[in-house]
């Protein structure tokens, strides 16, 4: 079933989205605020639209894919009243009340919506290992999920709007300290000679190994129970040797020095003898 679909900004991810769309066969109107960014796009099938009113007045969906909140406000505020009856697929990445605020905004106006959270680059889009975050209507999912198959694998978490971007930037939360501990870990080997690459040789491997744990790591921290057997214990793991190794090496702490710190409170608390898990009493 072909859907006559409506593309709101034409940057990196927006360029991608409305490509998946028309090499589908979708009928796709596409509208970017600085012109001729849908040159390319029009070459493999899309139409484009001179303002973005003329682009939402083509059909009842709209996907939004701007920079920001401010940016799908200042696009689609004038238009709300046209957009009575359509449905808004939000792509823009927003935090979670601003998510909610787009959906009430939405409700006021009479617009289905519903915000995605975009776990990909745009050279990813339609190909395996993409995946897109949904939440908000759930009508809207139901209806749309073979469309939004093509950029990806769908996951949808329910009616709060603001859920797709809670996970989107709490898995991003994982990614960037992961990253950060890589880079920690090239840094700490490079004044012995070794490259980063020669080191990322080790480290993806590794890191992927570990991955293996969180389900554990999960099971100790939903359970409450932080004394479970079996495993090491904050003592055990308190990081000094690692912190000494990256001092001697003459490279900063900071990184590795936060994990400490999170680790440390919970020893000074009296639990030292409890798992790592146990550090999410530091964070929560
Ligand atoms: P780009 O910087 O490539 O594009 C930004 C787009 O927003 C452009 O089309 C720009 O138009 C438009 N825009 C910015 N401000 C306004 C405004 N005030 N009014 C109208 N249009 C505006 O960004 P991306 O395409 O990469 O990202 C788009 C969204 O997708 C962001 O929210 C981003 O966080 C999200 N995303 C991107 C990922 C990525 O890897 N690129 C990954 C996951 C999410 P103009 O050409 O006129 O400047």
């Amino acid at each position: 079933n072909s859907v006559q679909v409506n593309v709101l900004g034409l940057g990196a991810m927006g360029t991608a989205l409305a490509e998946a769309l028309v090499d589908a066969g979708h009928p796709t109107t596409v509208w970017n605020r600085t012109p001729g960014k849908a040159d390319g796009l029009v070459a493999r099938g899309a139409t484009a639209a001179a303002t973005a009113g003329d682009a939402v007045r083509g059909g009842r969906l709209v996907i939004a894919c701007l920079l920001d909140h401010a940016s799908v406000h200042e696009v689609l505020d004038p238009l709300a009243g046209e957009m009575a009856g359509s449905t808004l697929i939000n792509l823009t990445t927003t935090s979670p009340a601003q998510a909610r605020e787009l959906a009430a905004w939405a409700a006021d106006a009479g617009i289905a919506y519903l915000s995605g959270g975009i776990m990909a680059v745009p050279h990813m889009i339609g190909k395996p290992g993409s995946s897109i975050l949904y939440s908000g209507s759930a009508d809207v999912f139901r209806q749309y999920e073979p469309l939004l198959g093509l950029w990806g694998t769908s996951t949808y978490f329910g009616e709060d709007a603001g859920l797709a971007s809670l996970y989107d930037l709490a898995l991003l939360s994982g990614m960037y300290v992961m990253f950060a501990g890589f880079v920690h870990g090239a840094a700490m080997v490079a004044p012995a000679g070794v490259t980063a690459r020669e080191f990322a040789s080790m480290a993806a491997p590794w890191l992927s190994a570990m991955t293996g744990e969180l389900e554990g790591y999960a099971t100790v921290i939903d359970g409450g129970d932080y004394t479970v057997e079996g495993q090491q214990s904050l003592e055990f793991s308190d990081l000094g040797h690692i912190l000494d190794a990256s001092s001697e090496q003459g490279v900063s702490t900071e990184v590795i020095g936060m994990v400490q710190r999170l680790i440390r409170r919970q020893i000074d608390a009296g639990h030292g003898k409890e798992g790592f898990p146990r550090i999410i009493e530091s964070i929560r």
